[in-house]
């Protein structure tokens, strides 16, 4: 089972969701943080790592003793990283989505693909617990990739637990598609509704099943709950706004360690989960 734990904005919890709800279940998990921009999961995983992939991806490299300027690369892309100028050739691999469309288009076999590093992907594990994470490589862009190859770490008759990088754009995509069920974390804030609004609206075009966790519960207004009811989003979980919930935070301590109480209330959401997954297939 996959479990995708996204938020429409950055700040809402969606990490204390996802690490507290990885250590405190009795089934095999595995933990993969797909927020590869800013990944801090490990912060309070602390796992043992125990191999580093360096990732990349196939960018075109053209010969110009071979290039007879002809265009037909130019002409294929469709994100201008391989441009015919006159009598100039220039390719800007950043801009690259490594679909290899130039390669097959060159008729003078001009072009071969030379890899780009994106980031590493990092495994290891903390006592049961299989953890998997990506960096992104400081300043690259590029990051569906990196998660894609971060997800091809997922293993069947496991519970895998993805967190997903904040917002509602393409990084976002990669780390929900093929879940079996998205975790929406918000607020009960104008902002929290907004993106809340973008997350569930990306989450329904996907046609995947999602409940809601609300964090700081007890403060803003009652919107985002009224609109919940009203797209027939279950509400799993709400976490009142608790002093030692983010001193634990600020240790880089889990929420499950410092109140062990919360254990089991991660295990029922994970039982509520469960129970929704098989209703909306049937
Ligand atoms: S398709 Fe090949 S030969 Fe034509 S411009 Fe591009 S690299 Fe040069
Ligand atoms: S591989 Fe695809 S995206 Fe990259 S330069 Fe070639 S045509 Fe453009």
């Amino acid at each position: 089972m996959i479990i995708s734990i996204a938020s429409g904005k950055g700040g809402t919890g969606k990490t204390t969701v996802a690490t507290n709800l990885a250590v405190s279940l009795e089934s095999p998990v595995q933990l993969l943080d797909c927020d590869v921009e800013e990944p801090n999961a490990h912060l309070f995983i602390r796992p043992v790592i125990e191999k580093t992939e360096i990732i990349t991806t196939p960018v075109p490299e053209v010969d110009m003793k071979k290039c007879t300027l002809c265009g037909k690369c130019n002409e294929i892309c469709q994100f201008k990283a391989i441009v015919v100028i006159g009598e100039t050739l220039l390719t800007f691999p950043e801009l690259c989505h490594s679909c290899g469309g130039c390669v097959e288009v060159c008729p003078e076999g001009a072009i071969t693909e030379v890899g780009r590093e994106l980031g590493v992907i990092e495994w290891g594990h903390r006592d049961g617990l299989e953890f998997v994470h990506g960096r992104l490589r400081v300043g690259e862009a590029m990051s569906p990739p990196l998660i894609r190859r971060a997800r091809k770490h997922t293993r069947a008759g496991m519970v895998t637990i993805i967190d997903a990088p904040p917002g509602t754009s393409c990084p976002v995509i990669a780390s929900m598609k093929g879940a079996d069920f998205v975790l929406l974390v918000t607020e009960p804030t104008p902002f929290g509704l907004h993106d809340l609004k973008l997350a569930v609206g990306a989450v329904k075009i996907l046609g995947i099943p999602c409940g809601l966790i609300i964090n700081r519960s007890d403060m803003g207004d009652n919107r985002v709950r009224e609109y919940a009811n009203g797209q027939g989003v279950p509400i799993l979980m709400e976490i009142s706004f608790d002093r030692r919930v983010a001193e634990s935070y600020s240790r880089g301590e889990l929420l499950v360690e410092a109140m062990p109480e919360w254990k089991e209330r991660f295990r029922s959401l994970f039982h509520r989960i469960e129970e929704i997954i098989p209703r909306r297939k049937s």
